[in-house]
C-alpha cells in the first residue's frame, strides 16, 4: 500500500494536515472544502493519497487536494 508506506517513510513525528480539523475534508460548506484543498497542498503524501482515493473509488470528500466527485454529476438519472 503506497500511501501507508509513504507515511511510514516520513518518520514517527509526521503530522498530516488532515489529522486536525478533519471535518473540513467532508464539510457540506464549499469554503471549508476549499480550505481542505489548500491545506492538502502542503501535504508530503498528496500524490499517494490521491492515488489511493481513486483506487478505492471514493465518492465524497477531499483527497490528495482534489474534491470528490472530481467530475461533477450532470444530474442524469435523477
Ligand atoms: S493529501 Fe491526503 S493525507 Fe494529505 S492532507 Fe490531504 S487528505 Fe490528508
Amino acid at each position: 500500500m503506497a500511501l501507508a508506506r509513504a507515511i511510514r517513510a516520513l518518520g514517527p513525528d509526521v503530522f498530516l494536515p488532515c489529522w486536525s480539523d478533519a471535518d473540513d475534508w467532508f464539510s457540506v460548506n464549499a469554503a471549508d472544502r476549499f480550505e481542505a484543498v489548500r491545506r492538502c497542498g502542503r501535504c508530503p503524501v498528496r500524490g499517494e493519497c490521491l492515488g489511493a482515493a481513486v483506487a478505492r473509488g471514493e465518492k465524497y470528500g477531499v483527497w490528495g487536494g482534489v474534491q470528490f466527485p472530481a467530475v461533477p454529476s450532470t444530474g442524469a438519472g435523477r
